[in-house]
């Protein structure tokens, strides 16, 4: 480096002074000499003026940077901005503004969080914050306020830039992602609502029912959930088709949502089945079902107004199962079970009724699955027997017998056919009990008719709509028979009004194919229904038999009295033979052979018994 005059160089270097000149001394440890030391100055500062110079020039292209930063940036898809330590505006893009809503010159200098939804905001000024403090990058999902736009949603990114002149602004990226949320909630909205009616689906429902449990049990509060079933919905759905059905569906889910406070839940389960959450009743029992009832019926009124589906009134009503609960003692699936339970129960006790839930329902419920269960095994294990209850003529002679079916249980005893043939049929076992029922009646035939003195007995069974109107009964009745070798003319089948009305046409074509290869029918219970005489003169009924609740009270009954002797004189008009049921006395025997009858059944002439103490 070439050797300058010290006078040369002071202007320069600014140390004009003595104490400047000492302070240098003592920077340079190793000077000997003023000569060496301002040498060594001038080094220094000629290093420092390099430094000044590298220095200027990283500013230059910050500055340069930042310009093409913005330059770059101008026309990109995303939202650029810059933002000043405040969150004004500074600097926005073209994409960024039409992001925001508003022209670019509009959104200078004006405070971003004013383009932020409400209740985002708090979360945008911790970003904001988070940026100014730190470096790395602050990254949200935010909703954007954009006129007339209420919830536009954008990720948004800031990260803080310190400028040479040592001014930290915020550089902020805003990226569209409203299409994607938009996709996300329709997503959430499929897994937790139904897409008929908008209502709740099961999962929310359940989900909502668990919380639900979770703050009664803190605030001792009762909830209650009402299990809703429409009446005759199926009868629309197949008459008016599914469209209608649909409409049904949205008016009921609408109305039900009108019977509600805020914070109860209306969901749909499915078909016509919705579930109303009731919460905060009252903390004491019998307030809260009194709470609940006047709830389910406010329902069961608004239910019963009609719709109107596509210009027209439908009339509609349902039915309501209840059940309260308080804590988390019971589950949600077990609280939804007992509601339906109930539910069942109402339906059981006709249209637009409510039932509610109790412990009762349950054992019934509970010995009911036990009886089940049996059933099945009761039918394998030969559990069943046949009774049977002796037929007399006018001389008290017996004519033949009704078989009438018994379960030993094994623990419970001998149950009576009303204690379990509802349950058969139901469980679609009847068929089963049914075949043996007649094997067994057949195979008595045949061991009567191989002694003179009971040959010219009869065998009544009792036929059910289901084994009836079972499409093979007519071919697998007359199988049997044959198998076993039975005489048909004596084998009698009793059958019921409601099952003949049932399938009035089917049924005349199955007594017809029956009585052709001999076997007869008697017309069961005659006289509990309303019995219409087109169907009696139709259907080629052998035997009428005269219930025992006519019986009953005939002698003491002037009405009954009129009752029974019109429906004997019907029966006669009609050619039928007449059976009456539930003879107790020699009295009320006589009331009836004296107007003709010429068969009876009853206690006076014998209970149901073993086969063997019937002779
Ligand atoms: P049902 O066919 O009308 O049978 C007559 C019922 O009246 C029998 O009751 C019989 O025990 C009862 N009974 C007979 N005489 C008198 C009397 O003098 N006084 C009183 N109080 N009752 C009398 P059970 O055996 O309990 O049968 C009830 C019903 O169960 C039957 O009514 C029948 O509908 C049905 N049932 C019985 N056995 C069978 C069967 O094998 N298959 C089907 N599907 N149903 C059956
Ligand atoms: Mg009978
Ligand atoms: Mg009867």
């Amino acid at each position: 480096m070439a050797q300058m005059h010290p006078r040369a160089w002071q202007g320069q270097s600014g140390l004009r002074s003595a104490p400047d000149i000492r302070q240098a001394a003592h920077a340079v440890p190793n000077a000997s000499t003023l000569e060496d030391i301002l040498h060594e100055l001038r080094v220094r500062e000629i290093e420092l003026e390099i430094q000044n110079e590298e220095l200027r020039r990283v500013q230059l292209t910050l500055e340069e940077s930042r310009d093409r930063y913005l330059d770059l940036y101008e026309f990109a898809p995303a939202g650029y901005l810059t933002l000043d330590e405040k969150g004004i505006i500074q600097e926005i893009n073209l994409a960024g503004a039409a992001l925001l809503g508003c022209e670019r010159s509009r959104l200078l200098r004006r405070s971003l969080c004013k383009f932020i939804a409400p209740d985002d905001g708090d979360r945008y000024h911790q970003a904001l914050s988070r940026a100014l403090k730190r470096t790395e990058q602050n990254s949200i999902a935010l909703k954007l306020n954009r006129p007339g736009d209420s919830a536009f949603h954008v990720q948004m990114n800031c990260v803080r830039v310190i400028a040479s002149d040592g001014s930290v602004t915020v550089r902020v990226t805003l990226i569209d992602i409203n299409e994607s949320k938009r996709a996300e909630a329709e997503v959430e909205n499929l897994a937790f609502y139904d897409s008929l009616t908008q209502l709740p689906n099961r999962r929310l429902l359940m989900e909502r029912l668990r919380q639900s449990l979770a703050s009664s049990s803190r605030t001792k509060r009762h909830g209650a959930v009402l299990f809703i079933d429409l009446d005759d919905f199926k009868t629309l759905n197949d008459t008016q088709g599914h469209d209608i059905g649909d409409l049904l569906l949205k008016s009921v889910g609408n109305r039900l949502l009108t019977s509600v406070r805020e914070g109860d839940t209306v969901a749909r389960l499915g078909g016509d089945e919705f579930v109303i959450m009731l919460q905060d009743l009252s903390e004491n029992q019998f307030e809260a079902v009194s709470q609940g009832r006047a709830a389910a019926e406010k329902i069961l009124t608004l239910l019963k107004m009609p719709h109107l589906l596509e210009g027209h009134d439908y009339r509609s009503s349902g039915s309501i199962g209840i059940s309260l609960y308080s804590g988390t003692q019971t589950s949600v699936e077990e609280l939804l079970k007992h509601a339906d339970l109930a539910l069942y129960r109402a339906k059981g006790a006709g249209r637009g009724t409510l039932k509610f839930y109790d412990p009762e329902m349950q054992a019934a419920v509970t010995a009911r699955a036990v009886l089940e269960s049996d059933l099945r095994r009761g039918l394998e294990g030969r559990q069943f027997v046949l009774r049977y209850q002796r037929q007399v003529n006018g001389k008290g002679q017996m004519v033949g017998a009704e078989a009438l079916v018994r379960w030993e249980h094994p623990i419970r005893g001998l149950l009576l056919p009303e204690e379990f043939i509802p349950l058969t049929q139901e469980k679609g076992l009847i068929g089963l009990l049914g075949q043996w029922i007649l094997e067994t009646a057949c195979a008595q035939l045949v061991a009567w008719s191989s002694e003179p003195a009971t040959a010219h007995l009869t065998v009544s069974i009792n036929v059910s709509a289901q084994e009836f109107f079972h499409p093979e009964f007519v071919r697998q009745t007359l199988a049997t028979i044959d198998r076993i070798g039975a005489d048909p003319r004596k084998l009698m089948l009793e059958v019921t009004e409601s099952v003949v009305l049932e399938h009035m046409e089917e049924a005349l074509v199955k007594i017809r194919d029956l009585k052709l290869r001999g076997v007869s029918f008697a017309l069961d219970d005659f006289g509990t229904g309303y019995s219409s005489l087109t169907y009696l003169k139709r259907l080629s009924f052998d035997h009428l038999k005269i219930d025992r609740s006519l019986v009953r009270d005939v002698l003491k009954d002037p009405i009954d009295q009129s009752i029974a002797r019109i429906v004997i004189a019907l029966g006669h008009s009609l050619g039928l033979q007449i059976t009456v049921e539930g003879i107790e006395t020699v009295e009320q025997r006589d009331f009836f052979a004296l107007d003709g009858c010429q068969c009876f059944q009853g206690f006076l002439f014998g209970h149901p018994a073993p086969v063997e103490s019937l002779l």
